[in-house]
């Protein structure tokens, strides 16, 4: 069987023929040549009608598939077309789009191997650059957003994400109904504006059918959830809320535990902070017993400890009444408690109190944890992708893991 049947079983296109595969001079490479079926017309690029030759241009190398352990280049001379509408333009190939230098065949088989290795590893593996893969990721990223279908979203979560050094903030939303997630948007910052560059995507339509959106309690987004999706039951995500309370607890045990030390007592609070942080259920026994001897002391932090437990209990009632008794009672006792950071919480939980009792009046809808999920694997991605700097390649590499997004048809799976 010859190459040339191969791929004409797999990658062949109206109005061109492959012509002969050799080696290249390197005998590295194989070469295919491409010309246009005889009497075939040429395509214009500008408004895809056929329209009439004008001359060829020098040749080129697009690239395909590797097989082998051997580059496959297919090679042709683009023809310039006289269009009627659009002047002297070159023509349009089935099997590339625009400048890339890859077949569209060969970039979606890249680009599907870079969601299961990192980008240089996918590089390494097919002889390629980490640039191509770049290219081949963001061709059909650009494909994916342009046809996904953005109907029918109910539920959406919103949160933001550090990274790089320092306090660089990327605001991701994502749709969170049941039985269906993913990434809709990735905002630079965590601004208002970034956040409403999701709402300008969507449009109004859209957005005036969500039905609930979970957000944490960033003002920015609060106010642009008030602004643009008024209609939608508003819910504070269960998970930043108890990782607020155990930052103010850390924060405590630390404070005392300098305390202590600076005022010559026994260092009671060392080796503490996972006995405090780490829920009752997850400490292993040497934890656990360290825990209980913890309690017998009058501390701060055994204080603030308690109050965080105790806490707990908020999130196991039905009515939304009782969870707001238990919370308005939690909240009194906790400001006389004279513990700062926890009083902070305090204040903060009354703040939001209607928005924590959405809460309950959803609680069927979600199952809890869904964004924190998300979040985890984000983090993941942008962590397997050190080497992604700017926006542009974070933003391509969130969107390819978690955006579910449609990809360009091919009439064969080259898997
Ligand atoms: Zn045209």
């Amino acid at each position: 069987m010859e190459l040339i049947t191969i791929l004409n079983h797999c990658h062949r296109h109206r109005g061109f023929v492959y012509q002969r595969a050799r080696f290249a001079a390197d005998q590295q490479s194989i070469e295919v040549d491409v010309r246009p079926r005889a009497g075939s017309v040429a395509i214009c690029s500008g408004c895809h009608q056929p329209a009439p030759g004008y001359d060829h241009l020098p040749q080129r190398r697009f690239e395909f598939i590797p097989l082998w352990g051997f580059l496959v280049f297919l090679l042709y001379r683009m023809r310039r077309v006289e269009c009627r509408n659009c002047g002297v333009v070159v023509e349009e190939v089935p099997w590339c789009d625009g400048k890339h230098q890859l077949t569209r065949a060969y970039m979606l088989f890249l680009a599907r191997w870079a969601r299961k290795l990192s980008w240089k590893e996918t590089a390494e593996s097919f002889h390629t650059s980490w640039d191509k893969v770049c290219d081949a990721v963001e061709y059909v990223i650009g494909w994916g957003l342009e046809h996904r279908t953005l109907q029918s979203i109910r539920a959406i979560g919103v949160d933001e994400i550090q990274y790089a050094k320092g306090h660089k903030y990327l605001t991701l939303v994502y749709q969170i109904d049941q039985g269906f997630t993913r990434l809709l948007w990735v905002g630079k910052e965590r601004t208002i504006a970034s956040f409403q560059g999701f709402f300008t995507v969507i449009g109004e339509q859209l957005a005036s059918q969500i039905e609930f959106v979970c957000s944490d309690m960033w003002k920015p987004y609060l106010d642009v959830i008030r602004q643009k999706c008024s209609q939608a039951l508003h819910i504070l995500d269960r998970f930043h809320i108890v990782a607020k309370m155990n930052k103010a607890l850390d924060e405590v045990r630390a404070a005392e535990s300098r305390k202590m030390a600076r005022e010559g007592h026994e260092p009671l609070l060392k080796k503490s902070r996972w006995c405090v942080l780490k829920r009752k259920e997850n400490l292993t026994s040497q934890q656990n017993i360290r825990l209980r001897e913890l309690l017998r002391y009058n501390l701060q932090t055994v204080r603030a400890y308690l109050l965080k437990e105790d806490f707990q209990q908020f999130w196991e009632y039905n009515s939304p009444t009782w969870a707001g008794n238990f919370l308005d009672f939690w909240c009194y006792q906790t400001m006389r408690s004279r513990i700062e950071p926890m009083k902070k919480i305090a204040r903060t939980l009354r703040a939001h109190r209607s928005l924590l009792l959405n809460y309950f009046k959803a609680k069927k809808q979600f199952s809890s944890g869904v964004i924190e999920g998300l979040n985890n694997k984000a983090k993941v991605t942008m962590r397997r992708s050190y080497g992604f700097r700017t926006f542009r390649i974070l933003e391509l590499a969130l969107y390819h893991s978690l955006g579910k997004l449609p990809e360009p048809e091919l009439t064969h799976d080259f898997f």
